[in-house]
């Protein structure tokens, strides 16, 4: 079996201030500095990315950013271009967030695009894909993640998922405090890598899958624990230092 070393990533999503940047990174560099099994991504507002940025410089913690253009550059008033974000020193950047699925119209056409122009500019794209709860009750969960992940795989082709992550996040989980059971979770990751292995069987099994949903470090242990599970997409329990290095120890 493949060894897929684990990846907790932060999405501050649009929380926070100068003030609190400074004692949240410092308090997660503290609990990394202890020793994390886990690979850890920090995710904040694009304007916090300088700031953080310079914190984690030569730590084991990666930049990442929340949202990127499908767009290379011009003009394209209040966007951010994937070069911008690898200036900065990015190494991930989250596409297709449920929110900004569901909040800002983003369809599975727009996030291939930005999926491809992330990794046409050297990011590692952390993929969010996902079924509401009518979709679920449906029986429809599989029908609308494959067709999250057939686009991207269209658009970007199947190569491009070996420098990529993706992130299974039931919208009815995310920010609910309900959580997916890790049975429920497992069923979707193991459909999410055999979709892949359709394509390609090494880069299926090379990928990480991440689960986000209400994780907390109570539960993540469990959820972790399932065979293709691959670490977490922490939303609410990242903007406090010690839940969320409760979260990376949990990361085995
Ligand atoms: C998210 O925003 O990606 C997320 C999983 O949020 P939460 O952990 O708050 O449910």
């Amino acid at each position: 079996m493949t060894r897929r070393q684990p990846l907790v990533a932060a999405n501050w999503k649009m929380n926070g201030a100068l003030q609190t940047v400074r004692p949240l990174i410092a308090g997660v560099l503290a609990g990394v500095a202890d020793g994390i099994p886990a690979e850890v991504a920090i995710c904040p507002p694009f304007v916090y990315l300088p700031e953080v940025g310079r914190a984690l410089q030569g730590s084991r913690v990666a930049l990442g950013a929340q949202n990127v253009s499908e767009h290379a550059a011009g003009a394209h008033t209040g966007e951010i271009a994937a070069a911008m974000l690898m200036d900065l020193g990015c190494k991930y950047v989250i596409v297709g967030h449920s929110e900004r699925r569901h909040i800002y119209g983003e369809t599975n056409v727009i996030v291939a695009g930005k999926f491809v122009s992330a990794s046409r500019a050297g990011l590692i794209p952390i993929l969010c894909v996902g079924e509401e709860l009518s979709d679920r009750e449906a029986g429809q969960t599989e029908e609308v993640v494959a067709n999250q992940l057939d686009a991207v795989i269209q658009a970007a082709g199947i190569g491009s998922f070996a420098a990529a992550v993706v992130a299974y996040e039931p919208v009815w989980a995310i920010g609910t405090g309900k959580v997916a059971t890790p049975d429920q979770a497992q069923q979707v990751h193991a459909f999410i890598r055999l979709r892949l292995a359709r394509h390609d069987t090494g880069i299926a099994d090379r990928l990480r899958i991440l689960y986000g949903g209400s994780v907390k470090a109570g539960n993540a242990k469990e959820l972790f624990a399932m065979a293709d599970i691959d670490g977490g997409l922490i939303g609410g329990a990242s903007l406090q230092a010690e839940e969320f290095i409760g979260i990376c120890r949990a990361a085995e």
